[in-house]
């Protein structure tokens, strides 16, 4: 049956790429009030498809914001449920100037589509609609419950997609979820991501006067709101950049020994990464193990901006009566962001000199980090059905980037997610020229027809 499934893809793969090609062509980027007609037109896109793939209940539901896309299959008893994730939404195209193709005409170059949003997520997501229309053609049908929840607004920090799981739970009910979105990390490693880091937000404000004044006239009297900021910032890390703030890591869980694992059969080359970011290669040279690590496993406190004061051409003798920090945290396992939080503004708050005001504002609610029960047996699936093609055992890789949707499947839905997306991390999505493998859409085809079949004789 499965044969029937995979030689029905293959002898259809022509008019798939032409499908993810129209699909391709419609500008969603959800971010921009502009592309509004392409928001639309892209859910119905895939509701549509959705609809020829045999799905007899397929709906457009409103969320407030731009609307999710919910599909079920045929009940099959028995049989597990699989709840299938991805996006329709894609990353503005600017800097339209440093496409070699318009973003919203895709074209194939030595076996790459070249499109906005085709590997992130269009063309990953097209696959698993594609595979479940050739089990209704040829297969018998569905070997297993499947639904699927298709969003638009992943690229605009899904705002609304809390509630909408929330508010369509039983519906979504499921065993497992399966992410389309969500990219290999290496070309010439496969890899199964099992673990991504949360995130805390905060922006810090100190002010000294009331208002600016004259560096001549106030010079060495007069609080200067940048002087003690940048000294406070100053005490959050040693000199090697860890972290000094008391209880911003005392709750975190160790992480998963597998990942450990990849980190050291990874080799990845650290000389080349400093020179791939072009940044001067730092002596001593850590070792790549160490990188990793610091990417994956350790929290991070990073500041992303700050401002205060005369910044503009030429010279302003001004002393600034306010500055602030932007500052972002990732999160391990086992770390709170409110309580990570609190325990930076009790740091900021004790070494603030005297004759100073501080403000801390939160930025939103914070992500708590995502780790996949090691145990979880379509985890191993994914991994059985991926080695023999792509040639090696998958590694269990962690990323150092916040997946929210992972925390929300599991809130509500009590369900993990495992991801088996068909795209690269350097098909350059959300930068100019993004592309996707078609040979990668092709195996897709393929892995998710045994993925599926394989979760159904659980
Ligand atoms: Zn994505």
């Amino acid at each position: 049956m499965t044969k029937a499934v995979e030689d029905y893809l293959v002898a259809g793969y022509d008019a798939a790429v032409e499908e993810l090609k129209a699909f391709c062509r419609l500008p969603s980027v959800s971010t921009d009030a502009a592309y509004g007609a392409g928001m639309r037109a892209a859910a119905e896109f895939v509701a549509d498809a959705l609809v020829r793939s045999g799905l007899p209940t397929v709906e457009i539901v409103e969320t407030g914001g731009h609307p999710v896309v919910l599909a079920e299959g045929p009940k099959v008893p028995g049989k597990p449920t699989v709840l299938v994730y991805g996006h329709y939404d894609v990353q503005p195209p600017d800097p339209l100037d440093k496409w070699t193709s318009p973003p919203f005409e895709p074209t194939i170059l030595d076996g790459r589509l070249y499109a906005r949003g085709v590997s992130d997520d269009k063309g990953p997501l097209l696959i698993p609609i594609l595979v479940s229309r050739a089990f209704a053609e040829v297969g018998g049908g569905l070997p297993l419950n499947l639904k699927f929840l298709i969003e638009g607004e992943e690229e605009s920090g899904s705002p609304n997609f809390d509630r909408a799981v929330e508010s369509l739970r039983d519906r979504l009910a499921c065993d497992v979820v399966v992410s389309a979105d969500g990219a290999m990390w290496r070309p010439d490693l496969p890899s199964v991501m099992v673990a991504g880091r949360g995130l805390a937000a905060l922006e810090v404000t100190v002010h000294g006067a009331s208002k600016d004044l004259h560096s001549g006239r106030h010079g060495g009297s007069a609080p200067n709101a940048v002087r003690a900021l940048t000294q406070m910032l100053a005490t959050l890390h040693d000199a090697e950049g860890n972290v000094l703030v008391d209880g911003f890591a005392s709750t975190a869980l160790p992480p998963d020994p597998a990942i450990g694992e990849a980190i050291r059969s990874a080799r990845f080359d650290a000389g080349r990464y400093f020179d791939e970011i072009g940044a001067e290669r730092p002596a001593p040279l850590p070792s790549g193990k160490d990188l990793l690590t610091r990417q994956w496993l350790i929290p991070t406190l990073e500041f992303n901006g700050i401002s205060g004061g005369y910044a503009g051409p030429g010279t302003k003798t001004v002393i600034p009566a306010s500055a602030s920090a932007k500052i972002t945290c990732r999160l391990v396992r086992g770390q709170e962001p409110d309580a990570v939080r609190e325990a930076i503004a009790t740091h900021l708050r004790r070494v603030l000199p005297s004759g100073y005001r501080l403000d801390i504002h939160n930025s939103g609610p914070g992500t708590v980090a995502f780790g996949l029960d090691p145990d979880l047996p379509a985890l191993a699936i994914v991994e059985d059905v991926l080695e023999p093609l792509l040639g090696a055992r998958p590694l269990r890789v962690a990323m150092g980037a916040t997946i929210p949707i992972c925390g929300v499947f599991e809130k509500y839905l009590g369900a993990g997610t495992v991801f088996f997306s068909f795209s690269t991390s350097d098909e350059d999505y959300h930068a100019p020229n993004e592309f996707l493998r078609l040979s990668n859409f092709r195996l897709g085809m393929t892995a998710w027809t045994r993925l599926l079949k394989r979760i159904a004789e659980i």
